[in-house]
């Protein structure tokens, strides 16, 4: 076992944490782009789930890491599939991983300002805050089709902290992806944890470069009272 790395708090004055994977669990998302997009591939050109799954597996790869990734026109033009509307018939499936709640709720207590981050559509970020108690606890929400990159890509970063007035020694993130982690290491940001544990579909992945948190408890919490503003 990797010893777990408590942040130090006291050097931290704002906080970023991705979303899915991250707060959310990524079962829903596993279960939608490889199931349920297939699925109704499928059925819409008459073909086999197998020969379905291949071809958008494939049309996903084209784009993987960059902003049309993660952009539901995209794929519902690319696919010719309503993909918000698909959603909706797995939305059940949308989570918040344990131990976030408590987490941002001591945050929030300690003054620090909230900002989720994500690589996701506006469509996506929307359900996904209408259907969980995040939403209050963030200071702000921002995706990456906002700033114009996606977070992997490194003038992603500078554009954010310009956007949001972070500095990048006293900021923490929190994401699952490890791309992500590193382009937001290249930029400065100073504390940096990846998720390892990002679905309950799937086993934990293994541990990489960044200090590993399988769930938020292992991000340890600032005191209540030091408000840090
Ligand atoms: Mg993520």
């Amino acid at each position: 076992m990797t010893p777990i790395a408590l942040l130090p708090w006291s050097e931290i004055r704002v906080v970023l944490l991705d979303m899915d994977g991250t707060m959310l669990d990524l079962h829903f998302d596993d279960v939608f782009f490889r199931r349920t997009v297939p699925e109704a591939y499928a059925r819409k050109h008459g073909i086999g789930f197998e020969r379905a799954r291949e071809i958008v597996l494939t049309a996903y790869q084209e784009h993987r890491g960059t902003l049309a990734w993660y952009d539901l026109d995209h794929w519902s033009a690319r696919l010719g599939l309503d993909i918000p509307l698909l959603k909706e018939e797995v939305a059940h499936l949308i989570r918040v991983h344990p131990h976030v709640l408590p987490f941002l709720e001591r945050v929030r207590a300690s003054g620090r300002p909230i900002h989720l981050v994500t690589n996701a559509h506006a469509h996506s970020l929307g359900m996904k805050l209408a259907r969980t108690p995040i939403g209050p606890y963030l200071t702000s929400a921002i995706t990456s089709h906002e700033v114009g990159w996606a977070k992997e890509q490194l003038p992603f970063w500078p554009l954010l902290a310009q956007r949001l007035g972070f500095d990048p020694g006293a900021t923490v993130l929190v994401d699952d992806s490890e791309p992500v982690l590193e382009a937001a290491s290249r930029f400065g940001i100073a504390h940096l944890r990846q998720v390892v544990n990002p679905s309950s579909g799937a086993p934990p992945n293994p541990v990489g470069r960044f200090p590993a948190v399988m769930d938020f408890r292992d991000l340890g919490l600032p005191n209540g009272c030091s408000r840090r503003e």
